[in-house]
């Protein structure tokens, strides 16, 4: 290690993973003061900063409905219900995700079907789904994993072309641009019939807790939407259809209506750190970087390594001894999780997403990246690849 590096490292706070406290401290007076705001008039549940927010939200993403919810599991279970969706249908999506997207299903008693993913993207491959339809096949539900969107306009003419609906899981990309067909712009989660996003701490646009919201331009799903959050209920005390209780907390919806306005500044610090990364790392025959889907914004809620060549696990744990965090998303496929297995699939029937659950590397990345750690995590990176 030179001289200027171990300086560094005995000085540098530790580098995290993800540092909510830095981004909160910097915009704490504005937070503060709202969050005092939903204590005073103690209206903690339906506030009116709970419309507020979604209609700040709707505003940004160019969508009519913003629905809030108490997470993004729980938005993606909406979505499936207010779709009409009935055990046996069948849900296309991949396997190499977070569990949430696929549990939802499982719980409804839907019938899961996995595709593989693409090996550059990580996003579901759109050009094998429609070898994947059945008659039973009633939605596909991609996921903008890490931060950039799958590809959009292929799903949607092979979902017009087969009467099928999309759910967008838009937990790791809100904010993202996606360029449509027809050249004009949408955010990503505003293009299938519904998206779904996460408010969880560590994503892009995070609260102090649990949150969630659904998006949809069409006026029905978002009633039934909201029917739905809402014990199945328009009328209180009066249940038309099984519901469940998912709300947005006021204290969340305050949070969250101050961090929207610096979501686009955040979106360009992740920006700035990936270019960073993309630098350092793009001439390594070792390390491979993200490689971009040339239609849509990548936001990088996971700054994510393919590891080829060395022994990937033996690097995270280096990193660990230089006090560099680094995680693994993710370690095994859910096609060979237990809790999926009856669904029958066995090792080799997804290679893409198996081998990825073996290379890949996910660095820091957050909003609060000083030049000076991303020097000193690159440097430590090579100077161990070079070994
Ligand atoms: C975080 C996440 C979810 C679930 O969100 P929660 O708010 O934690 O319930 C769903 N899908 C993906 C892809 C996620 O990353």
């Amino acid at each position: 290690m030179g001289l200027f590096f171990y300086v560094i490292f005995l000085f540098m706070d530790n580098i995290q993973m993800v540092d909510l406290k830095s981004q909160y401290t910097k915009i704490k007076t504005e937070v503060d003061t709202e969050i005092q705001k939903v204590i005073d008039a103690s209206s903690f549940i339906n506030g009116h900063k709970v419309k507020e927010f979604s209609k700040s939200l709707e505003n940004y993403l160019g969508v009519k409905h913003v629905i809030p919810c108490a997470n993004g599991t729980d938005a993606l279970q909406i979505a499936l219900m207010a779709l009409g969706l009935k055990p046996g249908d069948e849900v296309i999506t991949s396997g190499f995700t977070f569990v949430a997207t696929v549990e939802v299903v499982a719980l409804l008693g839907l019938k899961l079907v996995f595709a593989d993913v693409e090996a550059g993207t990580y996003n579901i491959n759109a050009d094998i789904i429609e070898s994947l339809i059945t008659e039973k096949t009633k939605a596909i539900v991609p996921v903008h994993l890490f931060g950039q969107g799958a590809e959009m306009n292929k799903i949607m003419d092979i979902a017009k072309k087969h009467n099928l609906f999309v759910v967008e899981d838009t937990a790791q990309a809100i904010g993202a641009d996606y360029q449509m067909d027809n050249n004009s712009t949408k955010k990503l989660g505003t293009i299938g019939h519904i998206g779904t996003t996460s408010f969880f701490p560590s994503k892009n646009l995070g609260c102090f807790g649990d949150g969630g919201a659904l998006f949809t331009n069409d006026d029905l799903l978002a009633e039934k939407a909201r029917q739905i959050i809402n014990h199945g209920s328009k009328v209180k005390y009066y249940h038309d259809v099984v519901g469940v209780n998912s709300r947005l907390d006021t204290i969340q919806a305050a949070v969250l209506d101050v961090k929207l306005k610096y979501l686009d500044d955040y979106k360009k610090a992740r920006q700035t750190a990936a270019k960073f990364y993309d630098n350092a790392f793009k001439l390594s025959k070792n390390i491979i970087i993200p490689e971009r889907n040339p239609k849509s914004e990548h936001v990088f809620h996971q700054y994510t390594l393919k590891i080829i060549g060395i022994d990937r696990d033996e690097l995270k744990e280096y990193l660990a001894e230089h006090k560099i965090p680094a995680m693994i998303y993710y370690p095994v496929p859910l096609h060979l999780q237990k809790a999926y297995i009856n669904l029958g699939y066995n090792e080799n029937d997804f290679p893409v997403s198996e081998e990825l659950c073996k290379t890949v590397l996910s660095l820091p990345m957050h909003t609060e990246l000083t030049v000076n750690e991303l020097k000193y995590i690159t440097e430590t990176i090579l100077n161990y690849v070079k070994k």
